[in-house]
């Protein structure tokens, strides 16, 4: 495997400057993991890159919108491994001005091809026809699905929490298809208890952990999601902006600082005892903030300084 994983460290927080914690708080630099493919993004493709190396494959076909992590994730590390990367991108209209968006540049720029495809198009992307014809037309080809969850996937993100992290007795995490969720209620401990912080609207994705883990140590809260993916408003940039000052820490607008705030959120409400250890993730996604600036200056928001 090409990329050389180190154990990323586990920083203390002082949260003083927002909340009085009688507990302590932990952020995992998943972020800082690698340059490119950063994250949960880079666990979750791990193990489907060493099978598409070993099986011989020569393409990496995955799926998404046009600010995905995992599509920019996706480009990079298929270049890194030398395997050629296919993205099927939702939203025809993109075709003729992809290049203005930075998530799509930076992937065409290591080497991925596009497809473009409409909102129908794009819902058909797990439903067997379509992956068969997929896979007939390109037998050379790992598909891997949107966001990057599969079983090999849960098994990457099994790997965020080493055997030094048992001294904490909550793990949280950020939501989006529950695939980073699902591994860490999987590594985890009796003792401790996973919190997921959802991204988007909803809590289906309690299912999508059911399928991978017996284990029902964890909840899925939907208090910080600002009114859905990827909707941000400007109590959230400020939020990120102080962070920033005073951590030094970068969030990204789509997850992590949804999580963090939503964290905030619960100490000050006693969700967490007193004396709680609390080990946060950062999950990535830094590569998000120059195309959400563009959407926030189009709405005379302002800017998530980096
Ligand atoms: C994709 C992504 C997530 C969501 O992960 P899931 O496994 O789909 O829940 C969380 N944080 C960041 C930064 C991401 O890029």
């Amino acid at each position: 495997m090409p990329f050389s994983i180190i154990e990323p460290l586990n920083q203390k927080l002082e949260l003083e400057w927002v909340v009085d914690a009688p507990c302590q708080v932990f952020l995992k630099r998943e972020d800082l993991l690698h340059s490119q493919v950063s994250g949960n993004k880079l666990r979750k493709l791990k193990y489907s890159i060493t099978k598409a190396l070993e099986t011989q494959k020569n393409t990496l076909i995955t799926f998404g919108g046009a600010y995905s992590n995992h599509i920019a994730a996706a480009a990079a590390a298929g270049k890194i491994v030398g395997l050629d990367t296919i993205g099927v991108i939702r939203g025809e209209e993109l075709e003729d001005k992809y290049k203005d968006n930075p998530t799509l540049s930076f992937a065409e720029s290591c080497g991925m091809r596009f497809k473009f495809v409409s909102r129908e198009h794009y819902r058909l992307k797990d439903t067997h026809p379509y992956l068969n014809k997929l896979t007939s037309q390109y037998p050379e080809a790992l598909i891997i699905p949107e966001g990057g969850t599969n079983a090999l996937a849960i098994k990457g993100c099994e790997e965020i929490l080493t055997r030094k992290d048992s001294s904490f007795n909550y793990i949280c995490t950020t939501v989006g298809t529950g695939g980073t969720l699902a591994g860490l209620v999987s590594a985890s401990k009796e003792h401790q208890q996973i919190v997921g912080y959802s991204a988007l609207k909803g809590t289906f994705q309690d299912s999508e952990v059911k399928k991978y883990t017996q284990k029902t140590n964890f909840e899925i809260k939907g208090d910080s999601t600002f009114g859905g993916y990827a909707k941000i408003d400007s109590d959230l940039v400020r939020f990120m902006n102080t962070f920033k000052e005073n951590t030094g820490i970068l969030l990204d607008p789509v997850y992590t600082a949804k999580m963090m705030y939503g964290i905030v959120q619960d100490i000050k409400n006693g969700y967490f005892p007193e004396n709680s250890r609390i080990l946060a993730i950062h999950t990535g996604g830094l590569q998000g903030i120059e195309g959400m600036n563009q959407k926030l200056k189009r709405k005379n928001l302002p800017q998530i300084k980096v």
